[in-house]
């Protein structure tokens, strides 16, 4: 069999270039997808930061990574909207990077909380947020790797998520604005953070850090290969860049398997059965570990704040590549496998 990665040099190109029959077959899956679900028009476009409330509902787009660099899109998959929670799992990468495990665990913990993502909660037994997927983990995540002046610590989270995506990102001011503005529930989390000992005094900054983390503009090809990022081991499979210290990619991905969703996050795990990070704006990407990346766009929200479009993309995309973890066909590299 020519397809199986070389476990040995993982980086070596071991996997055959796709025919042109097989890309013509992913291809045509992703777009009956795509016409599948652009129907679909349960949910709300999330208002509470007010300028998320202008998003189109329309929109709708698909992409997905391979680790082997081959890129398939569909539908809207070039329309900007900001990253926001979803910047949450590379913010815990560069804090394990920056300060190892056992310094940043001791500020974050990494037990699903069940609970929404702006729950003002911590959890009881360690006086630590529950995890770094929710915000009060979030805002002690980015206390972690904030510097003064902050401009310095942003730019660095730009540069960082720029090496995944392979092109040069930028903040979406307006979205900044207007979340700085209207905060106060993740003000609120800052302060109670401040009270249990788990940041530092400069309240103020952690939050800026945090804000802007959530600005980042993307689109759904930046998701999928920020995904196939991780999936290949740190390094972007376009570029050839090394953007993470694979050592730490196991929490960041072990902690988006259990508490990615927020509170749909079981659900998930069941369903689709990937690592995977939603935001409010209304994206969602997932990770197939060594095979791709899935990124995913549509702002309409469920009650848990997650796409209600991009879960049942996510959910086919899963079940028709045959891509969950504990699926009977995933042996580690099904996706190679369907293609051969
Ligand atoms: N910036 C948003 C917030 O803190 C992110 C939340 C999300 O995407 N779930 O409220």
């Amino acid at each position: 069999m020519q397809g199986a990665p070389d476990r040995e040099s993982p980086q070596a190109s071991a996997t055959p270039a796709m025919t042109p029959f097989l890309e013509t077959q992913i291809q045509k899956v992703i777009d009956e997808i795509y016409h599948k679900y652009k129907g679909v028009d349960d949910g709300t476009v999330a208002t509470y930061i007010p300028e998320l409330g202008k998003a189109n509902p329309k929109h709708f787009g698909i992409c997905l990574a391979t680790v082997e660099g081959q890129v398939f899109t569909a539908g809207d998959w070039e329309q900007e909207f900001t990253i926001q929670s979803m910047s949450k799992p590379f913010a815990f990468q560069m804090a394990l990077e920056k300060h190892g495990p056992e310094e940043t665990l001791k500020h974050v913990g990494l037990e699903p909380s069940g609970e929404a993502f702006n729950s003002i909660e911590l959890d009881p037994k360690t006086g630590r947020p529950f995890n770094p997927m929710v915000n009060a983990g979030a805002i002690a995540v980015a206390s972690l790797i904030k510097q003064s002046p902050v401009q310095a610590s942003i730019a660095a989270f730009v540069d960082k998520l720029s090496g995944a995506a392979g092109r040069r990102l930028r903040l979406d001011y307006s979205v900044l604005a207007s979340e700085t503005e209207t905060g106060n529930r993740n003000r609120a989390i800052g302060y109670l953070l401040l009270n249990a000992g788990i940041i530092d005094e400069q309240v103020q900054l952690s939050l800026d850090q945090y804000f802007a983390q959530c600005s980042v503009l993307v689109n759904c090809r930046d998701l999928a290969l920020m995904a196939a990022t991780m999936a290949n081991i740190g390094n972007n499979p376009v570029t050839g860049q090394s953007v993470f210290d694979f050592q730490f990619l196991k929490y960041v991905m072990a902690v988006m398997f259990s508490c990615g969703l927020y509170d749909f996050a079981g659900n998930w795990a069941v369903e689709v059965g990937l690592p995977a990070k939603s935001g409010v704006s209304g994206g969602i990407f997932g990770v197939v570990n060594r095979q791709l990346g899935i990124g995913v766009y549509s702002p309409k929200l469920d009650a848990q704040g997650n796409s209600v479009r991009g879960i049942l993309a996510c959910r086919e995309l899963a079940s028709h590549f045959g891509l969950h973890t504990f699926d009977f066909s995933n042996v580690g590299s099904s996706f190679m496998q369907w293609l051969l």
